[in-house]
C-alpha cells in the first residue's frame, strides 16, 4: 500500500502540498479517463503534442485530489489537494511501477517483437488461465505509459503475469525491462521493415532483446536468424531449423485448420491449430512452445488451442439495432480489460443510455463476493444504467448491483428470453469471457456489415488533432470542420471525440447536419455555412450559428428574427469569390449591424483560395491584408468584438502569422497534410476495405464485365470484390486505372467497375473467397489513389457512400 507522502521516497521529487494523506489506488495519465477520482493520482505528463498540465483544473473539478507535476502550480486554487513536483512525471510513474513490481515474486512472461505481441499475450493468458491466476496488460497497453499502468494492477493473488512491451526508439526498452522484470521471455518475430528509430535490423533486435537482459530463458523461432544471433544462449526455440528445441517435422495447412507435427526431446507431438494464416500459425507455435516448456501435456494444450479465436485487438464501436451503438469487446473478460472498456464507454456521449452485457469473470483469483463488489463499483463509477448479467456466479451476487439489472444463467437463455428490441438508443458494452461465446450476442445486435466497411481509427484522429493544436498559440481557438459527414468519417462519432477533447467550435455545411449533432449530445458551438431561409427555425431551436455572407440572407434573417437574438458569423470575400461580403458592402453592413444589435457577431472570417501552394503565396498575403482591413472596418464601425479567422488546414501550417483568434481545421484532422510538407506527422485515420465474393479462373481471350471491356490476355485468375461505384469506388478506376491491395500484393481492376461489384486480376496471388481487400488505407494511401483518377483526397474521402458501414476503433 502506497500513500501520497511515500511518493518522494519511491520516485524522487518534492511535495508541494499535502492535505489528506490518502492511499494511492489508481494511476491516471490520461486527462479524459478520470472516473476513478477517489484514490486516483494524476501524473501530468508532457508529450511532444500534449501537455497533461493543461487538464489539472478540470480533473480537480471532477474530484481528483492528488497530482504529480513538473512545474510550479498556484496552490491557492487547489486548497484541499496533494501536489508533488518532479523533474519528469513519466519517470515518476515508471519508478512507482518498478517499486510495485518489486513487491511480488510471481512468474512474469515478457513479450516483445515486431508483430503478434498482443495476440500471443491474449492467447497465452487464455491457455494458462485454467491452471494459474494471471494478470496481463489490458488491450495493447505496451508503451512507456501503458506498461507501468498494467504492472500497477499486480496483486499478491496473481501467480503469472504476462506483459508485452513495445518500443519505437532506442533507450526505451531498458526502462520497460526494469518495470516488467520478466522471468521468461518470448520474442515474437522481427519485421524487415526499417523502423525510423533504428539503424539496422540487428540494432532493432538488440534493443528489443534488452527486455531479456536479466531473463534466463527466451522462447523464439530459430528460423529468424537475426534473433537467434542475439539470443541463442538463452533460447528455448522452435522452427524448421534443425537446431530448434522443438522442431517442425511437418506443417500442413488445410481448408479450415493446420496440422503440425513437432519433435521434442525424441517424442513426436501432434497439434491441430484452428487457423490457416501464417501469422496465426506462428503466434500459436509460440504459445505451444511456452506450454511445452512449462511441462503441460499435449491434450491439455490441444484443448486450449481449440478455444482460441482471432483476437480483436481493439475496442470497436459499431452501429447496432434500434439506433444503438455496440462496443464489441466480446473476446475476454477480466477486471483490467473491463476498466479500459468502461473508460472508452464513458467517452461516448452520443447515446442517452449506457448498458453492459457482462459475463461471469472467471479465474480472477479473488473471492467472488469481493470480485463482484469490485465490478459493481466499476459499473457505478462509469454510470452504467442497465446491466445484463450472464452466468451462474453473477446471478448469485444479484444483491450487489443497484442499477436496472437482468440475470441469465447462459448466453442461450439470454438470446432466447431477452427481447432485443428493448434496447433503444443506448450504447451497449458487450464483454464476456471466451466460453460464454458472446459473439452470438454481437451478431444478434449489430447492424450487419455487408463485406465493405470503412474503419476509422479514433486514436489517429486524436493524434492529428494534437498535432495541429501543437501548432497554435495557447489562446488561439480551434474550429473543426465536420461538414460532409465529417469528410466521410461519420459526423457523430467524430464530433463526439472533438467535444471530448474540448475543441472550441464545429463547422457544418447545412443546418440539418447541425441538428443531427445537437440531438445526439453535441453541445459545442456550431457554425452553419449554408443557412437557407427555410432552416432559420431550426437554427434558433437548436442553437446553431449561421454564416451570413450577403445582404439577402442577412435581411431575411433580420425579418425572421423580429428582434430575437442570434449568434452569427460574417463571411468576407477577399479573393476566393465564392461566398462573402465584398469591400464595397462594408459600409452598409456596418449600418445594418449598428441598427440590429440582436445580430450577435461571434466571428468574422474569410477563406484563402490557394493556402496550400507556394505559387499563390503573394495572393494569399494580399487576401490576408484585405481581410485585416475589411474586418477592422466592420469591427470598428459596428463597435463589436468578434473572433477573427482566416485559415484552413494547409494555412495553419504555412501561415502561422495569420492564425488570428481561431483557425478552421478540416482535411488535416482526417490525416492528409495538404501542403505535403508534414505528412509524416499525421496518421492515416481511415481504411476502406471489402472482401472477395468469388474467385474464378478465366481462359485467355475471354472478356470480363459490362461492355466486355476487360480482356484476359492470358489464362488468369480473377476475383469479384464486394464494392462498386455506388459505394464510392469511382468508375474512373475501371480498366486497370485503379489497384487494390490484398495478401501483400497489388491487384489491378479489370473491366468496368459495376454498381456494387468490381473484378480484379489476382493471377499469381494466393487468395480465397472471404479474404479481405484494401481499397485505400495503410498500403494504398488516399493521396496515391486520388492521383490515379486526377482528383484530390477530399473527394476520395467524401465519396465513400453512406451505405458503407463505419467501424470505429481505439487501442
Ligand atoms: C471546409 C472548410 C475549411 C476546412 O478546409 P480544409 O482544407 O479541409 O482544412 C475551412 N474553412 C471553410 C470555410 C471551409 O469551408
Amino acid at each position: 500500500m502506497v500513500h501520497f507522502k511515500d511518493l518522494p521516497g519511491i520516485t524522487g521529487g518534492e511535495i508541494l502540498s499535502l492535505n489528506e494523506n490518502s492511499e494511492i489506488k489508481y494511476l491516471i495519465t490520461d486527462s479524459r479517463k478520470s472516473f476513478f477520482a477517489a484514490g486516483g493520482v494524476f501524473f501530468a505528463i508532457k508529450g511532444e503534442r500534449h501537455d497533461g498540465h493543461q487538464y489539472i483544473l478540470s480533473l480537480y473539478d471532477q474530484g481528483v485530489r492528488q497530482f504529480v507535476v513538473e512545474q510550479d502550480i498556484s496552490l491557492e486554487k487547489f486548497k484541499d489537494a496533494n501536489f508533488m513536483k518532479v523533474p519528469s512525471s513519466l519517470a515518476a510513474l515508471q519508478a512507482l511501477a518498478r517499486f510495485h513490481r518489486g513487491q511480488f515474486g510471481l512468474i512474469v512472461v515478457g513479450i516483445t517483437g515486431s508483430n503478434g505481441k498482443t495476440i500471443i499475450k491474449e492467447w497465452l493468458s487464455q491457455l494458462i488461465a485454467p491452471f494459474k491466476r494471471t494478470i496481463k496488460n489490458p488491450h495493447s497497453y505496451n508503451s512507456q505509459i501503458g506498461v507501468p499502468l498494467s504492472v500497477w494492477h499486480i496483486e499478491s493473488r496473481h501467480e503469472v503475469g504476462i506483459f508485452e512491451a513495445g518500443i519505437s526508439r532506442p533507450g526505451e526498452m531498458e526502462r520497460l525491462e526494469a518495470i516488467i522484470k520478466p522471468s521468461i521471455g518470448i520474442f515474437s518475430n522481427i519485421g524487415s521493415a526499417h523502423d525510423s528509430g533504428f539503424s539496422s535490423i540487428t540494432e532493432k533486435v538488440k534493443e528489443k532483446a534488452l527486455l531479456f537482459k536479466n531473463t534466463p530463458i527466451v522462447i523464439y523461432c530459430k528460423d529468424y536468424l537475426e534473433i537467434d544471433r542475439v539470443l541463442y544462449e538463452k533460447g528455448f526455440t522452435w522452427g524448421h531449423h534443425p537446431g530448434s528445441n522443438i522442431r517442425i517435422e511437418n506443417l500442413q495447412i488445410r481448408e479450415l485448420d493446420t496440422n503440425v507435427l513437432l519433435k521434442y526431446e525424441g517424442k513426436t507431438l501432434k497439434y491441430t491449430l484452428p487457423f490457416v494464416d501464417q501469422a496465426s500459425i506462428e503466434n500459436s507455435l509460440h504459445c505451444i512452445a511456452f506450454m511445452v516448456y512449462l511441462g503441460y501435456d499435449v491434450d491439455r494444450i490441444q484443448e486450449g488451442l481449440n478455444q482460441l479465436l482471432q483476437v480483436r485487438m481493439r475496442l470497436e464501436l459499431k452501429r447496432a439495432i434500434n439506433n444503438c451503438y455496440l462496443v464489441d469487446d466480446a473476446y475476454n473478460n477480466d477486471l483490467g480489460g473491463l476498466q479500459v472498456a468502461l473508460e472508452f464507454l464513458s467517452h461516448q456521449k452520443q447515446q442517452v443510455g449506457r448498458s453492459i452485457i457482462l459475463s461471469d469473470i472467471l479465474q480472477s483469483g479473488l473471492p467472488e463476493e469481493a470480485l463482484y463488489q469490485n465490478v459493481s463499483d466499476l459499473l457505478t463509477a462509469a454510470d452504467i444504467q442497465k446491466l445484463i448479467a450472464i452466468g451462474p456466479s453473477l446471478s448469485r451476487y444479484k444483491h450487489l448491483f443497484h442499477m436496472e439489472a437482468r440475470f441469465y444463467e447462459t448466453t442461450e437463455e439470454f438470446l432466447k428470453k431477452h427481447d432485443l428490441n428493448s434496447f433503444h438508443r443506448e450504447i451497449i458494452l458487450v464483454k464476456g469471457a471466451r466460453i460464454f461465446a458472446f459473439e452470438h450476442i454481437v451478431n444478434a445486435l449489430e447492424e450487419k456489415i455487408h463485406g465493405t466497411q470503412l474503419e476509422i481509427n479514433l486514436d489517429a484522429l486524436t493524434s492529428n488533432l494534437n498535432f495541429y493544436r501543437s501548432k497554435l498559440k495557447p489562446d488561439t481557438r480551434l474550429m473543426v470542420m465536420v461538414k460532409a459527414f465529417a469528410y466521410g468519417s461519420g459526423s457523430l462519432e467524430v464530433a463526439n471525440l472533438l467535444q471530448f477533447h474540448r475543441v472550441d467550435y464545429l463547422g457544418v455545411a447545412y443546418a440539418d447536419e447541425g441538428v443531427i449533432l445537437r440531438t445526439n449530445g453535441i453541445h459545442l458551438p456550431i457554425m452553419v455555412m449554408n443557412p437557407s431561409e427555410d432552416s432559420f427555425d431550426k437554427l434558433l431551436q437548436y442553437k446553431l450559428e449561421p454564416e451570413v455572407y450577403n445582404f439577402n440572407i442577412l435581411n431575411k434573417l433580420i425579418r425572421f428574427l423580429n428582434g430575437r437574438a442570434v449568434a452569427v458569423h460574417i463571411k468576407l470575400d477577399t479573393g476566393m469569390h465564392r461566398l462573402g461580403f465584398e469591400e464595397g458592402d462594408i459600409e452598409q453592413l456596418v449600418d445594418i449591424l449598428q441598427q440590429n444589435k440582436n445580430i450577435d457577431v461571434r466571428s468574422i472570417f474569410s477563406h484563402l483560395a490557394g493556402s496550400d501552394e507556394a505559387t499563390h503565396n503573394e495572393f494569399s498575403e494580399r487576401q490576408a491584408q484585405k481581410f485585416d482591413a475589411m474586418s477592422t472596418q466592420v469591427i470598428n464601425g459596428a463597435a463589436i468584438d468578434p473572433l477573427r479567422h482566416l485559415l484552413n488546414s494547409p494555412g495553419i501550417i504555412r501561415f502561422p502569422a495569420y492564425h488570428y483568434d481561431m483557425v478552421r481545421l478540416g482535411i488535416g484532422l482526417y490525416g492528409l497534410e495538404a501542403t505535403n510538407q508534414q505528412q509524416d506527422q499525421l496518421q492515416s485515420i481511415s481504411r476502406l476495405k471489402t472482401i472477395i465474393s468469388q474467385v474464378k479462373e478465366v481462359k485467355k481471350g475471354e472478356t470480363i464485365g459490362y461492355g466486355r471491356r476487360g480482356v484476359a490476355e492470358n489464362d488468369m485468375k480473377l476475383a469479384t470484390i464486394a464494392i462498386g461505384y455506388a459505394d464510392g469506388f469511382s468508375r474512373a478506376f475501371s480498366n486497370g486505372v485503379g489497384e487494390v491491395w490484398l495478401k501483400g500484393r497489388r491487384a489491378p481492376v479489370i473491366g468496368n467497375i459495376c454498381m456494387d461489384m468490381t473484378m480484379i486480376d489476382i493471377t499469381g496471388i494466393d487468395a480465397r473467397e472471404g479474404d479481405e481487400v484494401e481499397i485505400f488505407g495503410e498500403h494504398l494511401t488516399i493521396m496515391e489513389v486520388a492521383r490515379k483518377i486526377n482528383t484530390i483526397p477530399y473527394e476520395i474521402l467524401t465519396n465513400v457512400s453512406q451505405r458503407v458501414k463505419r467501424v470505429y476503433f481505439t487501442g
